[in-house]
């Protein structure tokens, strides 16, 4: 395939299982604290937010497909970004301990960590043997998950968030509900507020002109670079062959994290090795144009261990399952992994776009949230989210790695309904309403009666729509209304068109 830069054209996927060992379920801020449809209610109250997210989220929307619309074979890019991704998960264990070697080979040190708590002690431990009490860091939903910014607060150390988004994100005491715009649901006057209220240094006059807002921002992260001396930063891309770390943002500020503190500790989920250099270009088409709708990223970090009077002189590596192993051990589920965390799905998904992220309680909001959540952490702990979705596709169609998010969400809800069946002893509700339906449909005669006993239903309807339903169908009505029966069954209608004769 040498449509693209020459490429390499996307490989077979060799039928052997992987042979990486499985650790537990993964930990952290992954498990939603409540339900997706009572989260997802509350959301829909604030109107303030719908406006918020559905600005965004458009504007994103637009951009991404003048963006993708540039390229003539994103097709043949997509299906090499997915199979290059199939090859890796095949073959991760070899990939990992590559990478492991090459990063020790160039001077770094490689850890491993099988879950949240273990990574936190680890990556705690690492900052104390340098007697700071401080780090700054790069954006990294890795670290999010597993909860780093508060486990390192309980310890006396202070992570201070230099990417704009989730530096509004902290100094407002709140949660991230977007990968890539992380205060997403926020809007300027919001986030003037929240600088006048929580940066002691700031100009009192600040308007929420967003130059403005950058530059307080930009002023007082300024005295934090100078003066840290240890860095925490996630990755996006990580090559097996050489051991060379990829970071790519827009701000610049990853860039002064990853080169002025004496110590970098990067985080990084397995998933995110890759073979080789040739695999990196693809992906460095993929990603710019799926989520910022750029042609490319304004800042691309690359870095291979420690060199000698250049940058960091101690670098760590800390390697994260957190239920990484036991995703990858699911045939099915495992495509989830190939996730290159750009937040297309996001912005194209109408749940997403009205419900916002904070919803979806895991760190991984939307549509890939919605399944790569209950991977990691087990159907049970996250079952309401893949209900979250109206399965329209808009995802699948979104993904630059083609991950097919509609079957992997229905594939989630049938393990889900088959762990709940064998964990009953007796048949729930729904369970005996589809075998009454069943029942009901299974005979001529008894579909015609319950059609007809159907028909009562028009008593209930005003204008063709029926809005209140009683219990037990009052679940269905609380959320959306039910057309009116028809006054004639389609089988009256057949027999009295005279079409049954004809
Ligand atoms: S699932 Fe696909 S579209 Fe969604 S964030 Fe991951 S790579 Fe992007």
């Amino acid at each position: 395939m040498s449509t693209f830069l020459g490429m390499p054209a996307p490989r077979a996927v060799p039928a052997a299982p992987p042979a990486v060992p499985v650790a537990p379920r993964g930990v952290g801020h992954l498990r939603a604290s409540e339900p997706f449809p009572v989260a997802a209610r509350r959301a829909l109250a604030d109107s303030q937010l719908r406006r918020n997210l559905g600005k965004a989220t458009a504007t994103i929307r637009a951009k991404r497909a003048a963006a993708v619309a540039e390229l003539p074979d994103w097709e043949e890019l997509r299906e090499a970004g997915q199979a290059i991704k199939a090859q890796t998960m095949r073959h991760l264990d070899g990939y990992l301990e590559q990478l492991e070697t090459q990063v020790r080979a160039r001077g770094g040190t490689v850890h491993w960590a099988r879950d949240a708590a273990e990574a936190n002690e680890l990556i705690t431990g690492l900052i104390q043997a340098t007697g700071s009490h401080a780090a700054v860091k790069v954006k990294s939903m890795v670290t999010d998950e597993i909860g780093l910014n508060d486990a390192l607060a309980a310890a006396g150390i202070r992570a201070q968030e230099t990417d704009l988004a989730e530096l509004i994100v902290q100094l407002g005491g709140d949660r991230p509900s977007h990968f890539l715009v992380p205060a997403i649901h926020r809007n300027r006057e919001e986030i003037r507020e929240i600088f006048l209220r929580e940066m002691g240094d700031v100009d009192p006059g600040l308007t929420d002109n967003p130059a403005a807002l950058a530059e307080a921002a930009r002023l007082h992260l300024r005295r934090e670079f100078l003066s840290a001396t240890v860095g925490i930063s996630g990755v996006n891309f990580a090559i097996a062959e050489t051991g060379t770390l990829c970071v790519v943002e827009s701000e610049g500020n990853g860039r002064m994290c990853l080169t002025l503190p004496k110590t970098l500790i990067t985080v990084m989920g397995i998933e995110k090795v890759i073979p080789s250099w040739r695999d990196l270009g693809v992906f460095l088409q993929l990603l710019p144009r799926s989520s910022t709708a750029e042609r490319m990223n304004p800042y691309t970090s690359m870095w291979t261990g420690v060199t000698p009077g250049d940058g960091p002189q101690e670098f760590h590596l800390v390697l994260l399952d957190n239920g990484r192993t036991a995703a990858l051990a699911d045939q099915t589920g495992r495509q989830a992994l190939h996730c290159i965390r750009c937040s297309a799905c996001l912005n194209v998904c109408p749940v997403y776009e009205r419900t916002g992220g904070h919803a979806y309680g895991s760190v991984y909001p939307g549509p890939i949230g919605a399944v790569l959540s209950p991977l990691l952490t087990g159907v049970e702990d996250n079952a309401s989210l893949p209900y979250a979705s109206s399965l329209c596709g808009a995802c699948y169609d979104a993904c630059p790695v083609k991950i097919d998010i509609p079957s992997l969400l229905v594939y989630l809800r049938a393990r889900h309904v088959e762990e709940a069946r064998s964990a009953r002893r007796v048949p729930s509700a729904e369970a005996v309403a589809m075998a009454a339906a069943s029942w009901v449909m299974a005979d001529p005669r008894r579909y015609g009666a319950a059609q007809q006993a159907g028909r009562a239903g028009r008593a209930l309807s005003r204008g063709g729509r029926i809005r209140t339903l009683p219990p037990p169908l009052s679940g269905w009505t609380q959320a959306r209304d039910v057309p009116a029966p028809p006054a004639r069954t389609f089988r009256q209608w057949w027999r009295e068109s005279g079409r049954a004769r004809s």
